[in-house]
């Protein structure tokens, strides 16, 4: 192939990729390129269908990327999926839209991130942004929205499913919550999410097809001549300046799935990847940035010594409660009903108790997790990270939800998904070869610390209340999942974890592996996205977030990436 030349080259046109390609490319002066391993999905019916989720999983759009055994987690492999197509993981996700608590992105700054928390990152959510307001019977059955906390002039199409349950399930359950103590929200999005709602989704109502970033950001300007995409080409490592006194990225080594040759597509001004938090810590140690004690096994020279790439992996853990529901009482459309309660909800009289437990053992888990990875990141610098934490979780007066808890009633039964969102555990990802491609070793840690195992079996019990409280029990008949001949009502902790081990997925909200923090505590990238030691590569996706945030995590990714297109064009 031709060698091919572009100021910005940008690997992976996913969900962060293809907003900091629309952004770059909107100054036609400026150049663009974008490699994608996957292919076109804009005629995919497992992707635009806006009630097929998981119709994707398996398929050739899916990395189906697998961890190491998880010896905390019941001794299993888990799948953590990814999208691979342009949209990247937006095209096989759940669809929903909630942001995150303000305070959470305030702790990013908390952290030594100037300039980035929620005042900052508010607006560009916003930005992003094209709210499509509910229909009457959707706001007659429950849907709420704050205009004040929406965009309604961005390029993402966020609204309600048409087929959206409008039945009274809504007033039944917002009563069932409110008896518990989990009081309605308003608008989930407004950086306060405690509580119950009817969250909106990625969907273009009018087409009532699934809006993922390909929809919202690439097709409506793929026709601009300073923007090129190369679908069906894997990115295998960036080559470096070697003239450059600081590490200087000038390009990036692809190969296009049909062909056994590489080539380079050059960069003039950067190199910036959003592979995702599964990928593109791999390309910074394939491109002999990381851990030199890693990076010498598989004969790859050292370029930046920056030992914490692909460390500080959070992830989350996702399980299932069902229950019949009274006289088989059947139930169609899509749901969405969803609770973030916090830790009092869930705990009740025994909070001041747990968070004081969990507190004392603060030392003990970053000690375990330093342990973990081979003490790279630093036990001090894990439990300052563990307080801040901590008080987000137990603070007595602005405390974040402690868990999703997500109710579909369809058919004759109601299914719950319910995941903790604030776990301890970080795990790791790393290269086992050096060649572009070869599985990783990802390992997320689940379950490796009490509070994270505690934290999960108690949402369940939670649940179990929601189902035994009126007037939803009213609806209900028995637990089929797990029922209680499997978990009795009184069970053990070591009963539900059991139980648990079994039947837990991930939650597929990996974050934090080439971490926005200082370098002095382990971070990867500073404030402008920029990784440590080179002059100009940046890591724009999921990999930057430092902390888990209690939001599903698209939003927050376009809101990133956004104000991160703004930071690349003030440097320009
Ligand atoms: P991605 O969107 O994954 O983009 C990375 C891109 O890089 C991909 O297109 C990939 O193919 C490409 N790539 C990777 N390696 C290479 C390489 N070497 N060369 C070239 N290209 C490469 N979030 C929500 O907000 N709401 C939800 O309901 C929701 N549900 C989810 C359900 C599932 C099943 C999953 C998996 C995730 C879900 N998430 C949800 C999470 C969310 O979708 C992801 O966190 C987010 O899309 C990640 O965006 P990203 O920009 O970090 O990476």
């Amino acid at each position: 192939a031709t060698p091919v030349s572009y100021d910005y080259v940008i690997v992976g046109a996913g969900t962060s990729g293809l907003v900091i390609a629309n952004r770059l490319s909107e100054l036609s002066n400026v150049t663009v390129a974008v490699i994608e391993a996957g292919d076109s999905v804009y005629n995919n019916v497992n992707v635009s269908s806006t009630t097929g989720y998981g119709l994707a999983f398996g398929t050739e759009i899916d990395w189906a990327y697998q961890t190491t055994n998880q010896s905390f987690g019941g001794d299993v492999v888990q799948t953590m999926r990814a999208g691979k197509a342009i949209g990247g993981t937006s095209t096989i996700n759940g669809m929903a839209y909630t942001r995150a608590e303000d305070i959470q992105i305030d702790a990013w700054e908390a952290l030594g991130n100037a300039g980035w928390s929620w005042e900052v990152l508010f607006p560009y959510y916003k930005k992003s942004q094209q709210l499509q307001v509910p229909t009457e019977a959707q706001a007659a059955a429950g849907v709420t929205y704050d205009a004040a906390d929406n965009g309604f002039n961005g390029p993402l199409k966020v609204g309600w499913n048409p087929a959206l349950n409008v039945g009274d399930v809504h007033t039944v359950l917002n009563e069932t919550y409110a008896a518990l103590g989990v009081q309605w929200n308003e608008d989930v999005n407004s950086g306060r999410m405690v509580g119950y709602n009817r969250y909106p989704s990625h969907i273009d109502v009018a087409l009532n097809v699934r809006e993922d970033a390909g929809r919202a950001y690439y097709y409506p300007i793929a026709n601009r001549t300073n923007l090129h995409l190369y679908p069906n080409t894997l990115a295998h490592r960036m080559t470096w300046d070697t003239t450059a006194q600081i590490p200087t990225a000038n390009g990036v080594v692809v190969q296009a799935v049909n062909s056994t040759t590489p080539y380079t597509i050059s960069a003039n001004k950067e190199v910036i990847l959003s592979a995702g938090a599964l990928a593109s810590p791999l390309l910074l140690e394939l491109s002999g940035v990381g851990n030199p004690a890693i990076l010498s096994k598989y004969n790859i020279s050292t370029v930046v010594d920056l030992p914490t790439v692909g460390e500080n992996l959070q992830d989350q853990t996702n399980t299932g409660l069902a229950i019949d529901t009274a006289d088989n009482t059947s139930y169609s459309g899509t749901s969405d009903y969803v609770a973030y309660p916090t830790a009092a909800d869930i705990f009740g009289s025994e909070i001041t108790n747990i968070s004081a437990t969990v507190l004392a053992a603060l030392p003990s888990y970053a000690a375990t997790v330093a342990a973990a990875s081979g003490n790279v990141t630093k036990a001090s610098d894990l439990l300052s990270f563990f307080k801040i934490q901590h008080e987000l979780i137990f603070s007595t007066t602005h405390p974040v939800p402690i868990a999703e808890v997500l109710l579909t009633p369809s058919g004759t039964a109601v299914d719950c998904e319910y995941w903790a969102l604030l776990p301890f555990a970080r795990g790791n990802i790393h290269i086992t070869s050096a060649t572009p491609g070869v599985p990783a070793a990802i390992n997320p840690n689940y379950y490796m610390l009490d509070w994270d195992v505690t934290g999960q079996i108690q949402v369940a019990k939670f649940i179990r209340e929601i189902f035994a409280t009126a007037p939803f029990a009213g609806l209900l008949g028995t637990e089929t999942k797990p029922g209680f001949d499997v978990v009795p009502q009184n069970a053990t902790t070591a009963q539900w974890q059991a139980w648990n081990n079994g039947v837990y997925r991930s939650n597929f909200h990996p974050v934090a592996t080439a971490a926005m923090m200082p370098k002095e505590v382990g971070g990867v990238v500073d404030t402008s996205l920029k990784v440590y030691g080179t002059a100009n590569v940046r890591v724009i996706d999921a990999s930057v977030l430092p902390f888990q945030v209690c939001g599903h995590l698209v939003s927050t990714l376009y809101a990133v990436a956004e104000r991160a297109a703004d930071l690349i064009k003030s440097e320009m």
